[in-house]
């Protein structure tokens, strides 16, 4: 082996196997399943060679992994400072992801999305309670001891609440990027909407889910291999206690309108998924969900309903999901928003894709269809 390439993946979010790295113009690789889990699709690693040389790195099994579609018309992401990410070409023959770059420094990072590391995590903690109003709740441990984070931004005359999840998944590194610029502006006391929807409701978020797998460099699981996505009917401390104690104190506090926050590997879209399989689906949910969408596609051309999952049919809706099981226990609104790992197709950007800034600005954006409701469930 050619000891001139070093590629390495120790560290907070890390994801690959070198196979074979003895020539820049062949190196082989393949991505980790997440522990205990057959899921696989996040990568995150450093190539250390000679700057100004040509490379070509190949995911061998990029073919098997949870989504194979994913794979097709998406551009990798890359780094030299861990700061600014763009895209570099990459393709997929529908077995090997193939990504090509001539770096400009010795040293890079390759991720499947920006990372947003378990450091930043803390940042965001920390910094939001700089606010008066917002104060953390640690919910719990995660099975690897990591803290399960609730930030809790309360006025205490307030009657609705609103929750915010994410990174239930938490190779859907987008979901925290959100969060982050949701909280900024929620927390902005200059920001006049934010001090609008501050007297109407209390914020409950949670910024990572699944601080374990997020460590791990995992796509979908936690530290034991579950997907937590699917823990929601009966959440258990054996499995999923990330999901067990939020849904406690969700049944301490109440919830009036709930929001999980995820990536979707194929479609190159901002989109939501609601509860219209539930059983307990309603003409009041439905209204509600018609005046969040049109007020979302007002605050931002990111944000479209065209495209999107096929809805579920009437009493077929799968219980073990957070959207449908959180609207059928409280009988609120309900939605899953997903972002894209590729970019927006109707707002494409060749250089960044969809990437992190947008996420953030999704996020802030998103106050806007979250007062339309908060006015319309006050009514
Ligand atoms: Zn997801």
């Amino acid at each position: 082996m050619n000891k001139s390439i070093q590629i390495s993946a120790d560290f907070d979010g890390g994801n690959i196997k070198v196979i074979n790295s003895s020539s820049p113009n062949n190196i082989e690789l393949e991505i980790n399943k997440d522990h205990k889990s057959d899921f696989f699709q996040w990568f995150y690693f450093r190539v250390t060679s000679k700057k100004n040389t040509s490379h070509t790195l190949k995911i061998l099994n990029a073919g098997s992994s949870a989504y194979v579609p994913g794979w097709e018309e998406y551009q990798a992401v890359c780094s030299y400072d861990r700061k600014n990410w763009f895209r570099v070409e990459t393709s997929f023959n529908g077995k090997e992801l193939e990504i090509n770059h001539t770096p400009k420094q010795d040293s890079f990072y390759l991720s499947y999305f920006t990372p947003f590391s378990h450091e930043r995590h803390l940042d965001l903690i920390a910094q939001s309670q700089s606010s008066e109003i917002c104060s953390l709740k640690s919910l719990g441990k995660s099975f690897d001891g990591k803290d399960i984070d609730l930030l809790r931004i309360e006025k205490d005359t307030n009657k609705l609440n609103v929750w915010m999840i994410a990174r239930q998944h938490p190779g859907e590194t987008m979901a925290e990027w959100f969060v982050e610029g949701f909280l900024k502006r929620l927390l902005d006391s200059t920001d006049s909407l934010s001090t609008k929807v501050l007297a109407q409701a209390n914020f409950y978020v949670i910024p990572n889910m699944n601080p374990d797998g997020a460590f791990r460099g995992h796509l979908r699981t936690n530290a034991k291999g579950i997907n937590l996505n699917r823990e929601w009917e009966n959440p258990s401390l054996e499995t999923g206690p990330e999901v067990f104690y939020t849904r406690a104190e969700m049944d301490k506090v109440g919830v009036d309108l709930f929001l999980d926050i995820h990536g979707d590997e194929n479609l190159p879209y901002n989109f939501v998924a609601g509860s219209e399989g539930n059983i307990s689906y309603n003409e009041q949910i439905a209204n509600t969900e018609r005046i969040f969408k049109e007020s979302f596609l007002k605050a931002t051309s990111e944000f479209q309903t065209e495209f999107g999952y096929e809805l579920d049919k009437p009493g077929e809706a799968n219980m073990t999901v957070a959207t449908n099981a959180i609207a059928h226990r409280f009988n609120c609104m309900s939605y899953t928003l997903e972002m894209p790992f590729k970019d927006n197709n109707n707002l494409p950007s060749k250089e960044f894709g969809w990437s992190a800034q947008r996420s953030q600005l999704l996020g802030r954006d998103m106050l806007s269809p979250i007062s339309a409701v908060l006015d319309h469930l006050e009514k």
